[in-house]
């Protein structure tokens, strides 16, 4: 059977939400009225983005300054290996922005790990938010993880067990269609209300540990 592993990039991959904190710190913390709308699900993630991004006020600049702060999740480059040494291919879905994963990849040397999401572009001193994957049935997502996830099961032929990991809202359609979930924050949050069964997990230090008690990866 073939193992996929499809990773969460805010918060998980990324030590904190970079998407959240760019938008707080660029709105003068305006965005953060859309916040509880958005949690309870009343407001979708496009509508969402499309606000927070019209709150903006920043040059590119700034905006690459500000992302220089950011540092990765304790374990993900040796994680990154494991999973490129155990033959596991290794995605990001992303329910962010495009800019700034490709530039926290870049400065971390991980510009190889194919990745998708929304698309942002930064115009005229602030930031647009565009839609390139449409979603077929889920309203909520900007980007639906689970229907990514079962189009990317699809491209595979014979049987495939999908490993997600992730942190909160915007990952909980993946788990409805993933195999193994490794989830912590609000993720987990859901997944205990909502009985959905996963692993727990603080880093990816942990996660490779489990993976290789689970036997997806061989010992080292
Ligand atoms: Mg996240
Ligand atoms: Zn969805």
């Amino acid at each position: 059977m073939t193992s996929l592993i499809v990773c969460d990039f805010d918060g998980t991959v990324s030590r904190r939400d970079i998407g959240y904190n760019l938008f707080h710190h660029f709105s003068g913390g305006r965005t953060e009225e859309l916040i509880p709308e958005w949690k309870a699900g009343t407001l979708s993630t496009r509508e969402c983005l499309r606000r927070e991004a019209a709150m903006v006020t920043a040059t590119p600049e700034e905006i690459y300054a500000f992302l220089d702060q950011f540092e990765l999740c304790a374990g993900f480059a040796e994680f990154v290996d494991a999973c490129q040494s155990n033959g596991v291919p290794l995605v990001i879905f992303s329910d962010g922005l495009d800019f700034y994963i490709e530039y926290i990849l870049k400065r971390f040397g991980l510009s190889d790990i194919p990745f998708s999401a929304n698309r942002g572009r930064l115009v005229d001193g602030g930031i647009t938010v565009e839609f390139p994957h449409e979603n077929r049935d889920c309203r909520q997502c900007g980007y639906c993880k689970g229907e990514r996830i079962e189009r990317l099961r699809d491209s595979y032929s014979g049987p495939t067990e999908v490993i997600f990991i992730g942190d909160g809202y915007s990952d909980t359609c993946a788990t409805r269609v993933s195999d193994m979930i490794f989830a912590k924050k609000d993720l987990k949050d859901y997944c205990i209300k909502n009985n959905v069964e996963f692993c727990p997990y603080d880093d990816f230090l942990d996660v490779a540990d489990q993976l290789v008690q689970s036997g997806h990866f061989r010992r080292q």
